[in-house]
């Protein structure tokens, strides 16, 4: 019942479908059953779909666990919304958090250190100052961003993961907008694992994507990456069991004087990134890590990237940047995965070493 209330309170429809049953290998009496979702949470729209043995019920019980995790997410981790824990932390500079919210922080954090601060989740006040968390658009001066600017700084927020605790200076806020939708796909692909599920495509929304093993015919999963330049996709990437987060400038943008603004922000500089970059896809084993570089590596550009990526490889992370002559750059493991789509043949590809 709390579950339904939940879905009520966030005004949502719930498309619950049973499609219909593929025959199994060995034409056993089991059969696969495709369950799929479509929920809209964390402000963007997400499809769940995965694949499993009947019984029925026990399906729908998995489908209502994943959903009741994301709402729970979004519960705590929401910037905008009052009661969760992140609003109560950047309004009273310090609060108690939940496991999941101060793990998702202290891992965000570490990103960030990791990225030399291209990834900085205390740039909320200048995504604010932008209107990209209301829509209320506006272009803030020179002035004022220098003052933003000069307001991030994730040292400066603290976090116990031990006490699950965290503390933030006055004037300073966080945002995990960048690396909360990953987290999100990579506990929902252990809850489908521990359910015994080997075969499911998490589509978070803004090109958040986690997959668990294969299709049910054991070909891989074929994930579209779109043209950061126009309304069509730029290719494929097959995986099996990975993450994937792209970033681009395309996603959330507003127009001024002729001028294009985008909500990845530059914490240098307070403003839009703009690195020559229209877009990164990263594909990785970690959504929280793909979601988060994504976003850092669209702030760092093609040749700092391509060092970030050469010095970590620790992270098994494979990329494709599209710049801004629509020319794409991708990493050796990221050529085998991907392939140009139909009216993309003549892109140049090139390989990065
Ligand atoms: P999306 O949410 O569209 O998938 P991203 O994962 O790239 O896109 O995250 C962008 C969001 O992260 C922005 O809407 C903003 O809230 C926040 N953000 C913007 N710039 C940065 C940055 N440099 N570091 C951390 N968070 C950022
Ligand atoms: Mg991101």
């Amino acid at each position: 019942m709390a579950f339904r209330a939940n879905y009520l309170k966030k005004g949502l429809a719930l498309a619950l479908t049973l499609a219909t049953a593929l025959p199994l290998l060995g034409g056993c009496a089991s059969q696969n059953k495709k369950m799929e979702t479509s929920i809209f949470a964390m402000d963007t729209v997400m499809n769940l779909t995965f694949y499993g043995v009947d019984p029925e019920a026990a399906l729908k019980g998995v489908q209502e666990e994943l959903v009741a995790e994301i709402y729970s997410l979004e519960d705590k981790l929401s910037a905008t919304e009052e009661g969760s824990e992140l609003y109560a932390l950047n309004e009273q500079g310090q609060a108690s958090l939940s496991p999941e919210t101060a793990e998702l922080l202290t891992q965000a954090l570490e990103l960030c250190e990791l990225t030399h601060g291209a990834l900085d989740i205390t740039a909320y006040p200048a995504v604010l100052a932008w209107g990209f968390t209301t829509g209320d658009y506006r272009v803030p001066d020179q002035a004022e961003l220098e003052q933003l600017a000069a307001g991030i700084d994730y040292t400066q927020l603290d976090v116990d993961p031990e006490r699950c605790t965290a503390r933030i200076p006055q004037g300073m806020a966080v945002d995990l907008g960048a690396v909360t939708k990953g987290y999100a796909g990579d506990r929902l692909a252990r809850q489908l694992e521990q359910a015994n599920i080997t075969s499911a495509l998490l589509d978070l929304g803004q090109s958040t994507i986690r997959v668990v093993g294969s299709k049910p015919d054991g070909s891989p999963w074929r994930i579209a990456v779109q043209d950061p330049a126009g309304e069509g996709y730029l290719g494929v990437v097959e995986l099996t069991d990975l993450a994937v987060g792209t970033s681009g400038g395309y996603q959330r943008f507003f127009e001024q004087d002729g001028e294009t603004y985008w909500h990845i922000l530059d914490p240098d500089t307070a403003a839009p990134a703009r690195s020559g970059l229209t877009s990164v896809t990263v594909v990785g084993p970690s959504g929280l890590v793909c979601d988060g570089l994504s976003t850092a590596l669209f702030v760092m550009g093609l040749e700092e990237g391509t060092r970030f990526w050469r010095s970590h490889p620790e992270l098994e992370v494979e990329l494709l940047f599209v710049t801004e002559d629509g020319t794409l750059y991708v990493t050796p493991g990221m050529d085998e995965m991907f392939s140009l789509a139909q009216g993309y043949e003549d892109r140049e590809v090139q390989v990065l070493q």
